[in-house]
């Protein structure tokens, strides 16, 4: 067991504290320490900062139970605020969300060139996500504590650790230390981190199921997956874990932008739809943009296309098959299909599942497959600053 010094502890007690009162409606004092093990004193002693700081309230008496009558405290979800910023290739998205992750203010704004489909470079990306920031610090409902912190989120190889961006492939943009760019313009801890991370820790928040494992499927323009087990987000060694976009599903397959052939993401992406598209002859215009392009299709299938409709069965029996891949490495309690192919969910959900039930192991076969929800990846970039800053434990810190 590590060392921890006092003043550790009372940040990790504080942390357990804090985290006991947002997980629960209303609460009091005694059932704070019966849940924690902390004694009553500690609770007393930490619970006094916590309303001094804003983030408790009290608000009432609870029933007796013989003696006092306990005064029930509540957490004040609006004492502090983070944000959100969700880079994809196409667009981006910037939210200022409160502790609880509900959203006070959200802009999209494109990135793509609308006349030539060109994709963003690194300078202009860098101003773009500075002026999204910008706007967003004027957006803050006024708090006891203001912006935590920015977090944000990419679609790509990063270490969340150092905050450096390894590749993001799709946008053609490699080692890239934004982070201290960032941190230093804006004098607030910045946080980095793959987009399918953020979109599982949205979802394992929303949920509040302690020590469940959600599978975080990102399907865009790629395929990344975020992992949480057994309650925590499992980054690998140097982050990069989770990359089953990249895990081989065909051997001879359509080669890929990692240099492999046959990656999961060549055949559950946006990009494998518009090969879908060709191979079915339906013409797609080149010089329209991919992200327009899942829209159409989308339009297409709701007035009763078959091929359309075809098209997105293909891309549902390739989720399946990787999702009962995934599921049998890892035996999650849910997996959930978010980005943007997921607005497809009513048409290739079926296939997807029907092909996830015949190739994943039978204990495998109920574990359900839901949709994720709408802005899960910004919402979950504001989440984990907000996490780091506010219920992250101390003692990786400590030496
Ligand atoms: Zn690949």
């Amino acid at each position: 067991m590590m060392n921890i010094d006092a003043s550790a502890m009372r940040l990790l007690n504080r942390a357990s504290v804090l985290r006991y009162i947002r997980d629960h409606k209303l609460t009091t004092r005694i059932a704070i320490s019966e849940a924690t093990g902390l004694t009553r004193a500690t609770v007393s002693s930490l619970v006094e900062t916590l309303l001094e700081e804003g983030f408790v309230d009290e608000v009432g008496y609870g029933a007796s139970s013989g003696g006092r009558k306990p005064v029930m405290l509540r957490f004040n979800a609006d004492a502090a605020y983070s944000i959100g910023v969700d880079v994809q290739i196409s667009h981006m998205t910037t939210v200022v969300c409160n502790i609880r992750g509900d959203i006070a203010y959200k802009n999209v704004r494109r990135l793509l060139n609308a006349q030539t489909g060109q994709k963003i470079d690194q300078l202009s990306l860098l101003e773009w996500i500075q002026t999204e920031v910008k706007a967003a610090l004027a957006h803050v409902p006024p708090s006891p504590h203001g912006i935590t912190g920015i977090g944000l989120a990419v679609p790509g190889l990063v270490n969340f650790t150092t905050g450096f961006i390894y590749h993001l492939p799709n946008l053609s943009i490699s080692n890239w230390g934004i982070r201290e760019v960032l941190q230093e313009q804006f004098a607030l801890p910045v946080y980095v981190d793959n987009d399918a991370n953020c979109g599982a820790f949205a979802e394992y928040e929303k949920r509040n199921v302690p020590k469940s494992s959600i599978i975080y499927v990102n399907a865009g323009i790629g395929v990344g997956v975020g992992l949480i087990l057994n309650g925590q987000l499992f980054r690998g060694r140097d982050g990069l874990a989770g990359e089953f976009g990249h895990m081989t599903i065909e051997e001879n397959g359509v080669p890929c932008s990692c240099g492999n052939r046959g990656c999961f993401e060549q055949y559950a992406s946006e990009q494998s739809l518009m090969r879908y598209l060709e191979e079915l002859q339906i013409h797609v215009s080149p010089s329209a943009e991919i992200s327009s392009i899942l829209e159409q299709v989308i339009y297409e299938s709701y007035l009763g296309s078959e091929k359309y409709q075809f098209a997105f069965e293909r891309l549902g029996t390739y989720l399946g098959i990787g999702m009962a891949n995934i599921a049998n490495a890892l035996n999650p309690d849910e997996i959930v299909l978010g980005g943007r192919v997921s607005m497809a969910y009513k048409f290739l959900s079926e296939r997807m599942i029907s092909t996830f039930k015949q190739r994943a192991i039978s204990q495998n076969r109920e574990i359900p497959i839901v949709m994720g929800y709408v802005n899960g990846v910004a919402i979950g970039a504001a989440g984990i600053a907000m996490n780091e800053s506010l219920f992250a434990s101390p003692v990786a810190s400590v030496g």
